[in-house]
């Protein structure tokens, strides 16, 4: 007889249940034969206005290096970051995506017998990352569908090494202000590391969100951990970053791959940067896909949380699942939230305007039927 392989992996490994991604559109297409061009999806918060020519232009302008490895140190990109948010390069962590930096942190500061505190709600990989390392994730219950962060900073006991708060969140979309997140930041002791995950702080340009980067001179202990998946669009390419105290940075760069970022990545995020042009779009797109869902929603008579992100859940009062079946039915893909304890919300994905429409026209038809 072979082994049992499950019962050999570590403790932590053997309760894990992996993170489900949005069904991929080519899925869906042979599923459900259908043809792919008509099926939209909005389901994992991807940017629907397609990569930047300046982005394009950046990877063929690489193409003829594939045959090298990338720059492990990745240079030019921090240093294009650093001089935007006037910080050292020393401070910078490059990422494999930002799950990657979620990860670093979990592999040089978790362990067997330590902990980490997130929110109710919270996303996926923070509880997968704790895991696989042999840590226990401690979830603290959400306040109106938010972080407590009075009760998450209560929650750190003295094998705390980590805590890990989403501003905005995902997959609720809730946000907490700059007079909270000092509140936080003061009670939470010197020596556990707060990652504050600011994936779509690009959208939040010009509203009361804190930017966390503000926060670091007084707080050593602080990580923002950013991505370009989202408002820059890169989601394929796999890069994010953190900014952290140069000694943070110094400990996850022992635990990174050595090339843990790839040169058509490293090239497209450096263009992106200076693609302001894109973010302005991105925004726009954003915020008027955001209003034409809400107007939709009160429509129909749904709740929806408000949300800062480029998704919003929308709750309808009733187990979600078959509403989310009939969608897919009709070749459109938005994210059920039931494994994030949200089982009557789905979550939409802010698509272009025709997307938004295809995707409000069938939600008519299947909530009728
Ligand atoms: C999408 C997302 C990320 C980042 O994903 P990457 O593509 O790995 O950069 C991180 N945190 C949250 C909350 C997200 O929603």
């Amino acid at each position: 007889m072979s082994c049992d392989f499950l019962a050999l992996a570590q403790p932590g490994v053997q309760k894990l249940s992996p993170y489900v991604p949005g069904k991929p559109v080519d899925e869906l297409a042979r599923e459900l034969n259908l043809d792919p061009a008509g099926i939209v999806k909005l389901a994992s918060n991807e940017n629907p206005l397609g990569p930047s020519p300046k982005v394009l232009a950046a990877i063929q302008a690489e193409l003829p290096e594939l045959t090298r490895y990338p720059d492990g140190n990745g240079f030019a990109l921090k240093q294009r970051l650093a001089q935007r948010y006037a910080v050292r390069s020393e401070q910078i962590t490059l990422g494999n995506g930002s799950n990657d930096i979620l990860e670093l942190v979990a592999r040089a500061y978790l362990a067997p017998g330590l902990n980490a505190v997130f929110s109710e709600h919270a996303f996926a990989v923070y509880p997968i990352a704790t895991q696989a390392v042999g840590a226990t994730g401690k979830v603290v219950p959400a306040k109106n569908w938010g972080h407590d962060l009075d009760a998450m900073a209560a929650a750190i006991d003295e094998n705390t090494r980590v805590v890990f708060i989403a501003n905005p969140n995902n997959p609720t979309g809730t946000w907490f202000g700059a007079d909270e997140l000092g509140r936080f930041l003061a009670r939470v002791p010197e020596s556990v590391l707060v990652v504050l995950d600011e994936a779509y702080i690009e959208y939040a340009e010009g509203s009361d969100l804190p930017d966390g980067l503000e926060f670091l001179a007084a707080h050593p202990n602080l990580l923002v951990s950013r991505t370009f998946s989202k408002a820059y669009g890169l989601a394929a390419l796999r890069v994010g970053y953190a900014i952290s105290s140069a000694q943070i940075a110094g400990v996850l760069n022992r635990v990174r791959q050595p090339f843990n970022v790839n040169s058509l990545a490293l090239a497209a995020a450096c263009a992106a940067l200076d693609d302001t042009e894109y973010l302005t779009a991105s925004r726009k797109a954003n915020t008027a896909g955001m209003r034409q869902l809400e107007t939709a929603f009160a429509e129909l008579g749904l709740q929806w949380i408000a949300s800062k992100g480029n998704f919003i859940a929308v709750d309808f009062a009733r187990d979600a699942a078959p509403i989310n079946q009939a969608l897919l039915r009709e070749g459109v893909i938005v994210r059920p939230i039931a494994s994030y304890g949200m089982p009557t919300f789905l979550r939409v994905s802010i698509g272009t305007e025709a997307e938004n429409a295809r995707f409000i026209e069938v939600l008519h038809k299947v909530l009728a039927s």
